[in-house]
């Protein structure tokens, strides 16, 4: 079992010019992630939502200036980018970037050999990744295209999922990877995400900002986050009193998600 812990944790941005004074955006985080678990964050636009994955994956434009990330007892702060991946953190980008020049094929097998500590068996590998992609609808030839390059916004995130599949972290952070998706592409999505639960037991942290994501993917655990911070935890009732109410409850009347 596998323990993802937040305490306390207060993050700034760099501003965008290099004299700019840093930004501070989360303010106070408590969260408990543990295997098996699916954990929704739902919070408005400009909450923080994504500097808390960045935080957690280690964004170099993300300082933690006080609090602690810790995985299993181990401190998740001190590592670099690479031994967070290879430590079982996973992170589902809100925006993918694209890598123009590097196949899919070559990030996905680069990307595996780095997390396993070994290159995965051609034969293996090519028959792994031939079902992963099916599972997903990705045409066979993406393997040839560069990463994310000129892919369209469901295709991106498929991409992700992808990644997910394969990769097989112990936690997944999905940041808004229901974002600009159609009911088809959100639905083949979360059967991936689902499928990734059921093989590796996957705790997971569904970064959202919309309640239509939860019907396919259920959560048991289901956080407010707004302004920096939870600021309310409950169950799946949570999600629905949102969906009915949206956040004014959270941010005060007159404001909206
Ligand atoms: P959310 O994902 O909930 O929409 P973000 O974490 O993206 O929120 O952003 C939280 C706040 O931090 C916003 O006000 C945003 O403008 C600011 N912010 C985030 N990243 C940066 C950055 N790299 N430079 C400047 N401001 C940023
Ligand atoms: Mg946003
Ligand atoms: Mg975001």
């Amino acid at each position: 079992m596998t323990t993802l812990e937040i305490r306390d944790l207060h993050v700034d941005v760099a501003g965008s010019d290099t004299d700019a004074e840093p930004i501070h955006i989360l303010k106070g985080v408590d969260l408990t992630i543990e295997s098996g678990q699916t954990h929704a964050i739902m919070g408005p636009n400009g909450s923080g939502k994504s500097t808390l994955s960045y935080a957690i994956a280690g964004h170099p434009k993300y300082t933690v200036t006080s609090g602690s990330i810790t995985l299993d007892g181990e401190d998740v702060l001190e590592m670099s980018v690479d031994e967070r991946a290879r430590a079982g953190l996973f992170l589902a980008m809100q925006y993918p970037v694209e890598v123009p020049g590097v196949s899919m094929s070559n990030f996905l097998r680069t990307a595996a050999t780095a997390v396993r500590g070994e290159a995965p068996k051609l034969r293996h590998w090519v028959k792994e990744t031939k079902e992963a992609m099916t599972e997903l609808e990705i045409d066979a030839s993406f393997g040839e295209r560069s990463v994310n390059e000129g892919f369209s916004g469901g295709e991106k995130k498929r991409h992700e999922i992808l990644q997910l599949g394969l990769l097989k972290p112990k936690i997944a952070i999905l940041d808004e990877t229901d974002s600009g998706l159609d009911v088809d592409a959100l639905r083949v999505v979360s059967e991936g995400v689902n499928k990734y639960k059921e093989r590796e037991n996957g705790g997971v942290l569904l970064i959202t900002h919309y309640t239509r994501i939860l019907r396919y993917i259920q959560p048991e655990f289901v956080h407010v986050f707004v302004g920096g911070r939870v600021v309310e935890s409950g169950g799946p009732e949570l999600a629905d009193e949102l969906e009915e109410n949206g956040y004014v409850r959270f941010t005060g009347a007159g404001a909206s998600a």
